[in-house]
């Protein structure tokens, strides 16, 4: 006897007691692999730290390329980036005066919406799926009539625009992300594009784009298409249409461009804060169906981060993506192919692992019952010892298992008597379907009332041991 009974139950823990090991060590932690310590043992936190830098392109380059002065009072005015600032702060107040003080035309007004998602799609079908991520392959007619509408939604060339988006997928989070969502809604919204930034974008391929005529083009005649298509075409069509110059220019032009601006934005900021990430949530993006709905389909950001070059936002025939329908029909009328999809085993791992994630999470938040590397080991003979004792303990052995079940014996569903006529056996058959098939609940309350692990797993090994059929002395719990 090396536990002492009596010390415990003094005690007067729940538990009545709490054998020490006998004859069998118990579970010795996981050494940590040789390899692990002789990398720990030999490398300074410097030498880990300047090793990881030397192995990480981004923490290299912001290291070696240190950012610009910081924004003060006295040098804020010359930190502004003054054109893109004036258009971006002065269009809404334009498009407010017109709204007060332009009558509306039905015409103009569905004029303008249909310009609206126009110009939209020129950027997230045109820009974004075809430019910045090749999501799908479009001929040359498309590829022209997408870069001539993204023109007229005023951001930049394709060229410009792809650049920085690759980088933001490349670096997300980064500081070597144009827009990162670290640095706030309202910078990776609009401040990125009203201020100088203070460090470069990560570098990013575009050697497709300078080699591509069509966006050669685009970037060469940039600012008189943006013109021309945001301003000028807009008031011509809804003038010469139907007589109505002022709103063609206060609605169609200016107060679309408003929204196209800001819902392209909103991938940015919105897209990276709201809604939750069921393909990985390692990063900022998210999935949220609002952000979806003002961004013409973008708004399934997780998986568009995850999956960035799959010509989909939404993957389920309810979510809204009307790119990717458009891109569809792009495909129909032959004018889109190679529309890149991925595979959907490997869209299922991403959703496994958060799902899996979330259970894990789940799990913390239970009490599990010991493991048998937590519990001491003792013989069949001791368990049989101490079930004769008279000392109110009530142990039944069950699946290599020793339980207390004195405080549960009273409330037993099938009975006190059940469980008094295997007190001090092996119980294992009668649990598993011998008397009762137990429902899980059971089997969880019981695992909860473990004491012990019995050595050789129960009777039936026991005595295969004590008769010599059992060649090898490693206990099935080690
Ligand atoms: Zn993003
Ligand atoms: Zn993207």
């Amino acid at each position: 006897m090396v536990y002492d009974v009596d010390k415990i139950k003094a005690s007067g823990t729940a538990m009545p007691y709490l054998p020490a090991p006998l004859d069998m060590p118990t579970a010795v932690p996981n050494k940590p692999s040789p390899t692990t310590t002789e990398k720990k043992s030999h490398m300074s936190n410097e030498q880990e730290e300047e090793e990881f830098i030397k192995n990480n392109y981004v923490a290299r380059t912001l290291l070696n390329e240190p950012e610009l002065p910081p924004m003060t009072w006295s040098n804020w005015y010359t930190q502004i980036n003054w054109p893109q600032a004036t258009l971006l702060c002065l269009e809404p107040l334009v498009a407010l005066y017109g709204l007060f003080t332009t009558s509306f035309m039905w015409q103009t007004i569905v004029f303008t919406i249909i310009w609206y998602f126009l110009t939209g799609f020129g950027i997230t079908a045109g820009y974004h799926r075809l430019f910045a991520h090749r999501s799908y392959e479009a001929r040359l007619p498309l590829r022209y009539f997408l870069l001539i509408l993204g023109a007229g939604s005023v951001q930049g060339s394709a060229q410009w625009w792809s650049r920085g988006h690759r980088a933001h997928h490349r670096y997300t989070d980064t500081d070597l992300d144009p827009y990162s969502a670290h640095k706030g809604m309202f910078y990776s919204h609009i401040g990125w594009l009203l201020f100088k930034p203070r460090r470069k974008p990560g570098v990013a391929d575009i050697s497709d784009l300078t080699n591509d005529k069509s966006v050669q083009w685009q970037h060469r005649n940039y600012l008189s298409l943006a013109f021309f298509l945001s301003f000028v075409f807009p008031t011509l069509v809804c003038g010469l249409g139907w007589g109505d110059y002022r709103g063609g220019y206060f609605f169609a032009g200016v107060l679309r461009l408003v929204f196209v601006h800001h819902s392209t934005f909103c991938v940015n900021s919105l897209a990276h804060y709201l809604g939750d990430a069921p393909f990985d949530d390692r990063r900022t993006p998210r999935d949220h169906f609002v952000t979806a709905l003002v961004t013409l389909g973008e708004g399934y950001h997780n998986f568009h981060h995850e999956f960035p070059s799959d010509y989909r936002n939404a993957l389920k025939w309810f979510q809204y993506d009307p790119t990717k329908c458009l891109i569809a029909f792009f495909k129909l009328i032959r004018l889109a192919h190679n529309l890149k999809e991925f595979p959907q085993n490997e869209i299922k791992k991403g959703r496994y692992s958060m799902a899996r994630k979330a259970l894990d999470q789940f799990g913390r938040t239970i009490t599990w019952p010991k493991t048998n590397a937590e519990l001491p080991i003792i013989s069949f003979e001791e368990y049989q010892r101490l079930s004769k004792q008279e000392d109110g303990r009530v142990l039944v052995l069950i699946a290599g298992f020793i339980h207390d079940v004195s405080n549960f014996i009273d409330s037993h569903p099938g009975g006190r008597a059940l469980i008094k006529n295997h007190v001090g056996k092996d119980a294992t058959v009668a649990f598993y379907g011998g008397t009762h098939d137990h429902n899980t609940a059971a089997h969880n309350m019981l695992a909860m009332m473990r004491v012990a692990a019995c050595k050789y797993g129960g009777e039936v090994e026991h005595i295969k041991k004590r008769l010599g059929h059992v060649q090898t002395p490693t206990p099935i719990f080690a």
